[in-house]
C-alpha cells in the first residue's frame, strides 16, 4: 500500500477511536487532510483512497494543482487554512469550498463583494488568534465574538464556524477550549481545531474538523 494512504488509514483509526473515547457520535470529526507542499502525484493515491477533504494554506499553489484534480475527483471539498490576502478574495471564492481563516474587516468585505459577484457560497470560518501571537494571523479572542456578528450583520456573510492554531510548544488544550466556549458565545456550530501533533486531544475538545498534514503526507 501507498505509504500516504496506510498513514491515512491511522489517522482515521485515531479519530475513531477518540471519538469513541469523548463519547461523541462515529463520524461527527471530518478528517482535512492537509496536503500543502505536496504535489498532485503525492495527493492523487490518498484521492483514490477515498479521502475528498482536503485543505491547503496558499491560493497559488492550490490554483497549481486543485482545479485539475477536482476535475478528475468528484465530490472534492477545499479547504484554504492559511492567509488571505484581499487581492486574493476572487481566486480563493472560486476554488475553494471552505474558507477557514476570515480574521479581518477588509477580507470580510473582500469575501463578500466576491460571493455576491461569483454567485458561490464558500462556507466561512473565522480564524481566532487564541494565543494571542504577534507574527500569527487571526482575529483577537477579545473581538472574536463581535465579529462573527459583523461579518453577519454588516457585510451579509454566514460564519460556520472558528479555527485556531495553538501556539507551538504550548499545551493546546487551553486553547482549543478557548475556542469552544467563543464558539458557544458566538453562535456558531463548527470548531477547526487539531493538527498532526494534537488531533486526538483536539477531538476530545470538540473538534469538529482535524487538519492533518504530515501525519499522513510525511514530513515537509
Ligand atoms: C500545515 C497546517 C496544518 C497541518 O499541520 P501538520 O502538523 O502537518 O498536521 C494544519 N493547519 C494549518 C493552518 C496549517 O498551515
Amino acid at each position: 500500500m501507498n505509504e500516504a494512504v496506510s498513514r491515512l488509514e491511522g489517522v482515521r483509526a485515531a479519530i475513531a477511536s477518540a471519538e469513541r473515547e469523548a463519547k461523541r457520535p462515529a463520524g461527527s470529526v471530518t478528517l482535512v487532510a492537509v496536503s500543502k507542499t505536496f504535489e498532485a502525484e503525492d495527493i492523487r493515491p490518498v484521492l483514490l483512497a477515498g479521502q475528498r477533504v482536503f485543505g491547503e494554506n496558499r491560493v497559488q499553489e492550490a490554483l497549481g494543482k486543485w482545479p485539475r484534480l477536482k476535475e478528475e475527483f468528484a465530490g472534492v471539498a477545499l479547504h484554504l487554512i492559511g492567509p488571505l490576502q484581499s487581492n486574493k478574495a476572487k481566486e480563493a471564492v472560486a476554488l475553494f469550498d471552505v474558507i477557514e481563516t476570515v480574521d479581518r474587516e477588509k477580507i470580510a468585505a473582500e469575501l463578500a463583494k466576491e460571493i455576491a459577484r461569483q454567485g458561490k457560497t464558500p462556507r466561512l470560518y473565522v480564524q481566532v488568534n487564541t494565543g494571542q501571537e504577534p507574527q500569527k494571523a487571526g482575529i483577537d479572542p477579545k473581538e472574536a465574538v463581535a465579529f462573527v456578528a459583523r461579518c453577519r450583520d454588516v457585510h451579509g456573510l454566514s460564519i460556520e464556524g472558528l479555527m485556531c492554531i495553538p501556539p507551538a510548544g504550548e499545551n493546546p488544550g487551553p486553547h482549543f477550549a478557548l475556542l469552544e466556549k467563543l464558539a458557544r458565545e458566538a453562535g456558531v456550530e463548527k470548531l477547526s481545531m487539531g493538527m498532526s501533533g494534537d488531533f486526538e486531544t483536539a477531538v476530545l475538545f470538540g473538534a469538529t474538523s482535524v487538519r492533518v498534514g504530515s501525519a499522513i503526507f510525511g514530513t515537509r
